[in-house]
């Protein structure tokens, strides 16, 4: 098989251990997504991120705290103001717990992630973090996924027992969103600024987006030094003013994930790789993070999502043993054997 001269060589630099810049990511982008050149790039992704961490994936919770119709107002965003058909509306304590206590009681929920809209009660997600960091007896990470949020207010998330925040600045934001993308890039600075990791991701990435703006996007995580970083396709939600531009498929998303994982596998500060959502193909080709997802999801126009698009543990643990994992990873990186018994005894 003769493969093309300049892919090969990137990719034989990744082996050994250096990493595509923009213009090499451009590159790889630039094939097409069924070329033997996108093929190996996601096999080399995936082996050589498999081989950095014993062939081990981990899960990541959600939970969605709020509802509202939000003045983020994005246009791909099920809960954008001014198309969104849903109203306000809080979980209630016992379902808190519920949802909690059901995620975390195995011990093998790496991160557990409590979600809000771009505005959020800083109260009422204290309240929440200081609950869960209680309930939580294992070695679960406490996550947070809310809006623009200064220092001050990471610094008691910290406190609270949070240790880390997914925040990114999306592909278009302020052209598509009616939020300002340097406020964006400012809070998660300030999340680092106070002792936060920072979990990102190329999102949410559309068929009518250009080489360029993947590269741009991916490299905003990259450039911040993030922990976690991912690679989503926008869902064509019923209803919101993208839609109508259609999804990407399953196989390119898979070949943006593998570029997105060779740009970051020799990063000091990184350590999982995310597809969103979860799909096989994404899982050979670097991906190691499956999540698990209840309450409300932006990508889903239904009020719980594990009623429709979310997953639950049972079939996150079930997708990494089908993806060939040997090992799922704790909060605290122990590794728990991935095999027929455990998802048997934990289905
Ligand atoms: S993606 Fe976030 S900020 Fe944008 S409309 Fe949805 S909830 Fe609001």
């Amino acid at each position: 098989m003769k493969l093309d001269s300049r892919a090969a060589a990137i990719l034989d630099r990744a082996y050994a251990d250096r990493s595509p810049g923009r213009e090499d990511c451009a590159y790889l982008l630039s094939f097409d997504e069924n070329s033997a050149e996108a093929y190996m790039m996601r096999s080399v992704a995936s082996h050589i991120v498999r081989s950095g961490n014993d062939n081990s994936g981990i899960i990541l919770g959600q939970i969605g705290l709020e509802t509202a119709p939000c003045p983020g107002n994005c246009g791909f965003c099920s809960f954008g103001r001014d198309h969104t058909a849903f109203q306000k509306k809080r979980i209630d304590d016992e379902e808190f717990v519920t949802k909690l206590t059901e995620f975390c009681k195995d011990d093998d929920l790496y991160g557990i992630y409590l979600m809000s809209m771009h505005e959020y009660d800083p109260e009422f997600l204290l309240e929440k973090a200081r609950v869960a960091k209680k309930l939580i007896k294992g070695s679960t990470q406490l996550l947070s996924n809310v809006g623009d949020t200064d220092a001050d207010m990471f610094k008691e998330m910290k406190k609270a027992g949070i240790t880390g925040v997914y925040h990114v600045c999306r592909i278009g934001e302020g052209d598509v969103t009616a939020l300002n993308p340097e406020t964006r890039m400012k809070t998660m600075q300030n999340a680092l600024d106070a002792g936060l990791q920072i979990f990102s991701c190329l999102e949410p990435i559309g068929p009518e987006h250009s080489i360029d703006q993947l590269v741009d996007n991916m490299f905003i995580g990259i450039d911040q030094g993030c922990t976690q970083h991912a690679a989503m396709r926008r869902a064509p939600v019923p209803g919101t003013p993208l839609a109508k531009y259609g999804q990407i498929s399953n196989l390119r998303l898979g070949q943006i994930v593998a570029v997105v994982a060779l740009a970051t596998f020799t990063m000091p500060s990184m350590t999982y790789m995310g597809v969103h959502e979860p799909t096989e193909i994404g899982y050979v080709s670097g991906a190691n993070v499956v999540t698990a997802e209840t309450g409300a999801n932006p990508r889903d126009h239904v009020a719980d999502t594990s009623d429709n698009r979310g997953m639950d543990m049972a079939a996150c643990r079930k997708m990494l043993f089908d993806c060939g994992f040997k090992y799922i990873r704790r909060g605290n990186e122990d590794k728990i054997i991935l095999d027929e018994r455990y998802i048997e005894e934990h289905g």
